[in-house]
């Protein structure tokens, strides 16, 4: 198959793309068209790697206002009425509103999604069901599955045992939520028991980390220091960090050396962050989101999630993952040109980074998996909410949008 006339960022004029046995065989200018082969013209769009939605939670999706609508706005609100609507979760009902949000995302362009599941639920119903949406799902998207235990680990009755029994189970991923335990010493313990458990099994790590405006929540620095003792900080994620937003200058700055050393990820979740965060706070009241333009411009990975789709935290969302780089452009004010013009990176190659993928990219011998999204080039696809037309995935099209028209009569 031919692809022709793409365009990719950094790169001048058009180019072609072959694919043969589902891979990239030729990324050049001017390919001829062999006998017989399948060809489109892609008339100079932008086409990028598959989009990567690096932290998101299906297993809430599509729950919101049931049986109660979070009225304060407060991630603690939040995870009262999922305590609520988790006691009615079967399989099938878990099953029915991963796979129309899947569509949805497919869509979109995403083909590659981590996906944290509360495992604080003695059943385990949820986490049941996405392992089998993993595999139901694979041609369409790649799941990645975090262990999350919403209700903490040392906090909840048996939490450490649902841990263990979700790793046994075959996540891909073990999570923590470090500020959420009762005591500090919790915190830190649950920390410590999290990260052996990764380092055991050879699993990748994804902490809710401080996701509170106490600017004390401090899980991140045990986080990085276990990640750097035990040589696993490229596999290890922390999410959310929104009390870093909080931290004295003085304390981020001996912080970030290091983080820096120890080479862990950051996912920052703008959209829901800036809505959930600064809650307590009358006026002026505080954006929460975590340091992104510092932790870029000092050379760690970041990417950005959607973190939640119409749930008990937010109300709104499609899984649009151009919505959530374009808010977190603004709330982050990284809006220098450049900053603009590289943002696909926070939901492409960084978000690979994150999840560990490889062979992730449009190079030769990579699978072919790109989208060809209906604008030349990132800042107007952002400007223009452009949709992603067509989705492959190793050479095969998974989704296809027909650019809507529009027409003006003046004059
Ligand atoms: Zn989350």
């Amino acid at each position: 198959m031919l692809i022709q006339n793409v365009t990719l960022p950094g790169r001048e004029g058009s180019v072609d793309l072959r694919i043969s046995d589902a891979c990239f065989t030729h990324i050049e200018p001017n390919l001829t068209a062999e006998p017989g082969e399948e060809t489109w013209d892609a008339e100079g769009r932008l086409a990028l790697p598959p989009f990567v939605e690096s932290h998101i939670h299906l297993d809430s999706v599509l729950t919101a206002g049931e049986p109660k609508w979070n009225m304060s706005g407060t991630l603690f609100e939040g995870i009262e009425r999922w305590s609520e609507r988790k006691k009615t979760l079967s399989v099938e009902d878990v099953k029915t509103r991963v796979r129309r949000v899947a569509r949805d995302q497919a869509s979109f362009g995403v083909q590659y999604v981590r996906t944290h599941v509360d495992v604080t639920d003695p059943e385990l119903t949820a986490l049941r069901a996405l392992l089998e949406l993993r595999d139901e799902l694979a041609d369409l998207i790649t799941l990645q599955i975090v262990a999350f235990p919403q209700e903490g680990i040392d906090s909840f009755p048996n939490g450490r045992d649902l841990m263990v029994k979700a790793a046994d189970m075959g996540v891909d991923a073990i999570g923590a939520i470090p500020h959420f335990e009762f005591t500090r010493e919790y915190s830190v313990d649950s920390l410590n028991f999290a990260c052996e458990l990764a380092r055991d099994r050879g699993l990748l790590m994804d902490v809710h980390c401080d996701e509170i405006d106490d600017e004390a929540s401090r899980g991140l620095e045990t986080l990085a220091t276990r990640a750097l003792e035990f040589g696993m900080g490229e596999k290890v994620t922390a999410s959310h960090t929104t009390a870093m937003h909080s931290y004295n200058n003085a304390y981020f700055v001996r912080l970030l050396r290091l983080l820096t050393m120890s080479g862990i990820n950051f996912v920052s979740n703008p959209m829901v962050n800036t809505h959930l965060q600064g809650r307590m706070d009358t006026y002026p009241k505080r954006r929460g989101v975590t340091r992104v333009k510092e932790l870029t411009e000092a050379g760690i990975n970041v990417s950005f999630g959607t973190d939640d789709i119409r749930d008990p935290w937010n109300p709104l969302g499609t899984g649009n993952l151009r919505d959530v780089v374009l808010n977190g452009l603004y709330v982050t004010q990284m809006m220098g040109y450049p900053q603009i013009a590289e943002s696909y990176n926070f939901v492409t190659h960084n978000a690979a980074r994150t999840l560990h993928l490889d062979n992730y990219g449009i190079e030769v011998g990579n699978p072919a998996r790109f989208i060809v999204l209906d604008a030349p080039n990132w800042v107007e696809a952002l400007n223009f909410n452009a949709p992603v037309v067509r989705s492959y995935r190793d050479g095969k099209l998974v989704a296809k949008t027909e650019p809507a028209t529009r027409e003006v009569y003046w004059g």
